[in-house]
């Protein structure tokens, strides 16, 4: 979940760090207000979601109140890569000796939370460690200790910065690493964050996102943020999901799955990926969704893309043999005419392979791999021969 720059400057300057005075219109007329308040040469920035904002002619250094108001009204209601802008931040120019990235972040390959940092601020960090990659420095970060005081120095250090400044931004790190503690984040990026001409540290950009699986324990500070919770950009399907209780997410592919548990689920979908075909959707069923069975695989085959369902299963405190008679109720009922294959494994299979076999006449695979090839080949088929389907 994407927190708007504001938003994010909220969560830093809790953490003590040195934000831009600055306030959130959505009019011109309280642009023309902010600036004068704000004394006059001010940066106006759309706060949208995305970055590059400033490429995209979404941040604009203005001289006075006149300016910022006609900027403004020129941001409000324009579309910035695919987000509408509709609350303007309004802040004090800040006069820039330096400008500096700095990032910490969900570190995958070394599973533990990373500090990036680097004299190249301003740029993407993408350029950067194209460009530059001598630049770029990082740390790893032992969750059950936090940054130290002494890692976050011999970073500073390790980048080439000396003198009255380094402190400072040894601080800042550490104060960025325990707000990326706090909220739960997956991400907190500050690019740029500068040192001003009287050497004074200032988070200029804010990019924080809140790790999906945390949203749950961070209701307050969600609910707290200025503006209210970000919204979710989540496709009609995925809003169905939620409102039958449902773990389900769209992708792109055409074959529609049907597992137990997430793991089992993200497995499977790897399995499609490994045998060339793409998924249509992540839906956790298992827990006591498998009551769902019917709306569940309404959802699934409310995806137009889905040309092959395929259904694993894998029961070891779950009875497949109930999951199963679940999900063949669901078919009876809904009658979906598109390819359909079964896989399925652990405690209760016999009872729940002799179901499938009686009431639908599928044959469920004993191995996973030729359900699954099974399924992403049908799928092929019935894309290749251009086919609607009628569900
Ligand atoms: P984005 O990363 O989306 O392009 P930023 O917030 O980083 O947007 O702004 C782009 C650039 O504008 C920054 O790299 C910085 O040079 C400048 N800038 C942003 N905010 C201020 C400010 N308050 N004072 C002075 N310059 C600013
Ligand atoms: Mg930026």
């Amino acid at each position: 979940m994407d927190l708007l720059e504001h938003q994010g400057k909220h969560l830093l300057i809790d953490g003590g760090l040195r934000v831009p005075r600055g306030q959130v219109v959505t009019s011109p007329e309280a642009a023309r207000d902010a600036a004068s308040a704000l004394g006059g040469r001010v940066v106006c920035k759309a706060q949208v979601a995305t970055g590059k904002r400033g490429k995209a002619g979404a941040v604009r250094l203005v001289d006075g109140p006149e300016e910022a108001a006609s900027f403004v009204s020129e941001l409000l209601g324009r579309d910035i890569a695919g987000h509408l802008v509709e609350t303007v931040l309004v802040e004090e120019a800040v006069p820039i000796a330096r400008e500096l990235y700095v990032a910490v972040l969900d570190d995958p390959t070394s599973k533990c939370p990373t500090v990036l940092f680097s004299t190249q601020g301003g740029m993407d960090i993408e350029e950067v460690s194209a460009s530059h990659p001598d630049s770029l420095h990082r740390v790893s970060v032992d969750v059950r200790e936090g940054l130290t005081g002494a890692q976050a120095a011999e970073l500073i250090a390790t980048a080439g910065i000396s003198g009255a400044a380094a402190p400072a931004l040894a601080t800042a790190l550490e104060q960025l690493y325990a707000v990326y503690a706090a909220v739960d984040a997956a991400l907190v990026e500050v690019n740029p964050l500068v040192l001003t001409d009287t050497d004074e540290v200032a988070a200029l950009d804010a990019k924080v996102t809140i790790d999906p699986g945390s949203v749950p324990r961070q209701q307050a500070l969600l609910d707290d943020l200025p503006g209210g919770r970000p919204k979710v950009l989540s496709t009609d399907l995925e809003s169905r999901g939620r409102d039958l209780g449902l773990q389900y997410i769209e992708l792109d592919g055409d074959v529609g799955v049907l597992a137990n548990g997430a793991g089992l689920t993200m497995t499977t979908l790897d399995a499609v990926a490994h045998f060339d075909g793409e998924a249509a959707n992540f839906l956790e069923i298992g827990g006591d969704a498998y009551t769902k069975a019917t709306p569940a695989l309404e959802l699934v085959l409310s995806n137009p893309r889905v040309r092959s369902l395929l259904v694993n299963f894998c029961g070891a405190f779950a009875r497949t043999d109930v999951m199963a008679e679940g999900v063949v109720a669901a078919i009876e009922e809904l009658r979906p005419t598109l390819p359909i294959s079964f896989t399925i494994h652990g405690t209760g299979e016999r009872e729940a392979i002799q179901l499938v076999r009686d009431r639908l006449g599928i044959e469920p695979h004993d191995l996973m791999d030729d359900a699954v090839r099974e399924a992403v080949d049908a799928a092929r088929a019935a894309s290749n021969s251009g086919e609607e389907l009628a569900r």
